[in-house]
């Protein structure tokens, strides 16, 4: 059992095999794939006989203990190859340098919110149905992994409607779309089924309230999100975007006693709570939610990770690098003076951040698949024994209802 090497290539061992004697896995393996693809070092993955192996010559491996028993690091590169030798060598020395027995804390609340399992339950339960293509317009939440298994499941992601057929089946994503969207799908005979997170949609309408009333809505957010595009498309005319303090300073309304305002649902709270403090401040009439429209998820998700953050030598955050939600985790650390991270998955921890830390502070933003923080606990378990402990500020009960067009068989 071996792996092909091709020249200038090095392999990562997924488990080190000896003559004789059971294999040994190596969970960290995709980590260290991950630190050598990002170093532009052509690897793969695969088992690693140690010391007898003549299709990987020069082997560089190493037993050490782990979580739930001994765990291996091992790399190879050709017996022709130097520049790979060294390359693994320097590289399993890296990654051994920084084993060690470690802590993680589990910030609970994590991974999926509601608006989210219901987005991604819609698009399945359409491709199960499906009598033709399903188009998802956007992103159907911001996560490359779901979205990666939803296009090998056969859904076709598009950025606009424009390439979507007359007639054609489009599900919205969770982040919501403007009217103006709406409209174009309708006007073109599309069947549409909206994953719209319920709480965006509570926002739009909450938008459409205000600037009926003949009231400047000014939201704060993030310029360019797809929500606050949407958001932003219910009253352009009526409707101006503030991101900090310094922007309600320079805002000019047309009627300072008619002022209204909404937030996106990711934003973080500390930094909402000012802003929202300045535009009281500037217009004492000020109409809006009781606080701000971060959703439940957001909340308990900073506030879970509050909870845990000083504790920690490093936070790392699961999440796409779009992910709203998952980047306010990340600054909520750095705020709170705790190095923090944002990863897609295992393939990106990098063995710098975990020099001389002992306890990780691990999360997910609410569009990140809870396996992938399992990933991550193992990976981890590869480099030294893993204690994980849960700590859990409340259970989350929201569920939404699927739309009427799409009925669980
Ligand atoms: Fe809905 Fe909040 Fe989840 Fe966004 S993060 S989909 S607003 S529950």
């Amino acid at each position: 059992m071996t792996t092909f090497l091709s020249p200038g290539s090095v392999l990562v061992a997924d488990r080190l095999l000896r003559h004789g004697q059971p294999p040994i896995r190596c969970p960290a393996a995709e980590s260290v794939l991950g630190d050598l693809r990002r170093r532009g070092v052509t690897s793969v993955g695969g088992p690693l006989r140690v010391f007898d192996d003549p299709d990987h010559p020069v082997s560089f491996a190493s037993v050490l203990p782990g979580t739930g028993g001994q765990v291996g690091l091992g790399l190879s590169a050709p017996a022709d190859d130097p520049a790979g030798q060294a390359v693994a060598a320097t590289t399993l020395a890296t990654w051994l340098a920084v084993a060690r027995p470690r802590k993680v804390l589990l910030a609970s609340p994590r991974s999926f919110c509601a608006g989210v399992e219901r987005a991604i339950e819609i698009v399945r339960l359409l491709l199960d149905q499906r009598r033709g293509p399903i188009y998802v317009r956007k992103q159907i939440v911001h996560n490359a992994h779901v979205v990666a298994d939803l296009e090998a499941a056969g859904a076709v992601f598009v950025d606009e409607l424009d390439t979507v057929p007359d007639g054609a089946t489009v599900v919205f994503s969770a982040h919501g779309v403007s009217p103006a969207v709406r409209a174009d799908a309708e006007r073109r005979g599309m069947r549409v089924v909206d994953a719209t997170c319920p709480l965006v949609a509570k926002v739009h309408a909450e938008a459409r309230r205000h600037a009926r009333r003949g009231d400047t809505v000014v939201l704060i957010g993030h310029a360019g999100h797809e929500e606050i595009e949407g958001t932003l498309g219910e009253a352009p005319e009526r409707t101006v975007l503030v991101e900090t303090v310094d922007d309600v300073h320079d805002l000019v309304v047309e009627d300072p006693a008619r002022v209204a305002y909404l937030t996106q649902t990711t934003l973080a709270m500390d930094e909402t709570t000012e802003v929202v403090e300045a535009l009281r401040t500037r217009f004492p009439g000020l109409r809006g939610p009781a606080s701000d429209d971060i959703c439940y998820a957001t909340t308990n998700r900073q506030n879970a990770l509050k909870a845990i953050a000083d504790e920690a030598d490093l936070v790392l955050v699961v999440g796409s690098a779009n992910s709203s939600n998952s980047r306010r985790l990340v600054e909520l650390a750095h705020r709170r003076g705790t190095t923090a991270a944002l990863i897609d998955d295992v393939g990106d921890l990098r063995p710098e951040w975990l020099v001389d830390v002992g306890v990780i502070a691990l999360t997910a933003g609410a569009s990140a698949p809870s396996h992938l923080v399992e990933a991550v606990i193992a990976a981890l378990g590869g480099l030294g024994p893993v204690t994980a402990t849960e700590h859990e500020i409340g259970r989350e009960t929201v569920h939404f209802t699927l739309p009427t067009t799409v009925r669980r068989s």
